[in-house]
């Protein structure tokens, strides 16, 4: 059941300043009918068939993100519906958007994710050492068109900690946007650590599980 009291709580505290992307993954076609009768229009989703099956049973002003980790061979089937891929993670996905974008003469979107929480373990993403190979890359490559990064806070009910992986995000935000004047993205935050996220100088949050009830 889509949460519209706490939608309108959440679009009121983020103000317009920090923008709203509805993680609708797992959630039906008409919880997300629901939501965009009520303004929203950006939507993310983690698994490539489903984004696809949504995205064709919705409207087209619906801007998907995905945010999930994107297989290579992925890359083809979503990118005709994506906006923007907030999981950029790897010199060889690059290369595959770059080829499946060109094919279709899309320009895409892109944020370099990045694991910085060191308490969690085989999770995805770039280390920070890794960015400056990734500007690289993406600058060669002309349908990848880098706007920004994500992150994830760590798993803990430690503020202290989650505040310091925010903040070590928004440093990093920092640094790479002296590569670029198109980066202006800094997607940090989740249902239950975004306001921390926002603090910290997160524009987007990537909320679920708040709104999208069981
Ligand atoms: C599921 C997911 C979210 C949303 O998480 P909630 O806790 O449900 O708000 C955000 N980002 C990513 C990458 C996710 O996979």
């Amino acid at each position: 059941m889509f949460a519209e009291k706490v939608y309108e709580a959440v679009q009121k505290e983020l103000n317009g300043t920090v923008t709203l992307c509805a993680v609708s993954k797992r959630h039906s076609i008409e919880e997300i009918k629901t939501a965009y009768d009520l303004g929203q229009r950006i939507f993310g989703e983690n698994k490539a068939a489903e984004l696809v099956q949504k995205a064709e049973a919705l409207p087209a002003d619906i801007e998907w993100h995905f945010i999930g980790h994107l297989q290579r061979n992925k890359v083809k089937q979503i990118l005709p519906y994506v906006s923007c891929i907030q999981s950029l993670d790897s010199v060889r996905l690059a290369e595959m958007i770059e080829k499946e974008a060109a094919a279709i003469h899309k320009t895409v979107d892109c944020l370099l994710e990045f694991h910085l929480a060191e308490s969690d373990t085989n999770k995805t993403g770039l280390l920070p050492e890794e960015a400056m190979t990734m500007l690289e890359t993406c600058d060669r490559l002309p349908h990848v068109h880098l706007v920004g990064m994500m992150t994830m806070g760590p798993h803990t009910d430690d503020a202290a900690e989650i505040r310091r992986v925010f903040e070590a995000g928004h440093t990093l935000f920092q640094t790479l946007q002296e590569h670029s004047r198109d980066i202006q993205i800094l997607s940090m935050g989740m249902s239950d650590d975004y306001h921390l996220a926002i603090e910290a100088g997160s524009n987007m949050v990537r909320i679920g599980s708040k709104l999208f009830q069981e």
